[in-house]
């Protein structure tokens, strides 16, 4: 199994109604020469608390092998899970701020939320995503072969 197809087997564990968007390819921001990163969205119901379903996510990006000590930020990474959106919540803790304030600002959080979700509000300004869409545009965001995380026989995605 591919590591992200192995993430986001272990959220299923965390969440229930699980969806699952599309597999992105996107180009790197900020740190400019590494490897294209691959992306999705995942959305369900859970019974955590925010501070607990970041526990457990962070617990899940050790489990596959992402150790910040190691990191450059910004950098190559295996694994980054971050928590975009809770219901309507909004959250302003040392740990947690949420809605994640990349959602509005980056495509390849922005594209595959809105294809899970495409007439979801944002929490705090009371703006339709989709809004936001056009803000993203240019930053180079690819569906990633015919985007399913599960690519064929061999595994690879
Ligand atoms: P970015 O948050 O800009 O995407 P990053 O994902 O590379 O950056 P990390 O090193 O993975 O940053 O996380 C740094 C810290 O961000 C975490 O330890 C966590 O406490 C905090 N954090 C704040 N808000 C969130 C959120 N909504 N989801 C996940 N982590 C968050
Ligand atoms: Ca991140
Ligand atoms: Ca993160």
């Amino acid at each position: 199994m591919t590591l992200l197809a192995s993430a986001v087997h272990a959220l299923s564990g965390l969440l229930d109604v699980l969806r699952v968007s599309p597999l992105y390819r996107s180009s790197p921001r900020y740190v400019l020469d590494q490897p294209d990163f691959l992306n999705l969205v995942v959305g369900g119901g859970t019974d955590l608390a925010p501070d607990e379903l970041l526990d457990a996510t962070q617990a899940i990006e050790a489990a596959h092998g992402r150790d910040r000590s190691k990191e450059r930020h910004k950098g190559p990474r295996t694994l980054d899970i971050d928590l975009v959106l809770y219901g309507d919540r909004v959250i302003r803790s040392g740990r947690l701020t949420v809605p994640h304030p990349g959602l509005t600002e980056r495509a390849f959080v922005l594209v595959p939320l809105l294809d899970l979700a495409p007439d979801m509000v944002h929490p705090e300004t009371g703006r339709p995503l989709r809004d936001y869409s056009r803000a993203v545009e240019g930053q180079g965001i690819y569906l990633h072969g015919d985007g399913r995380l599960y690519s064929g026989p061999s595994g690879r995605a």
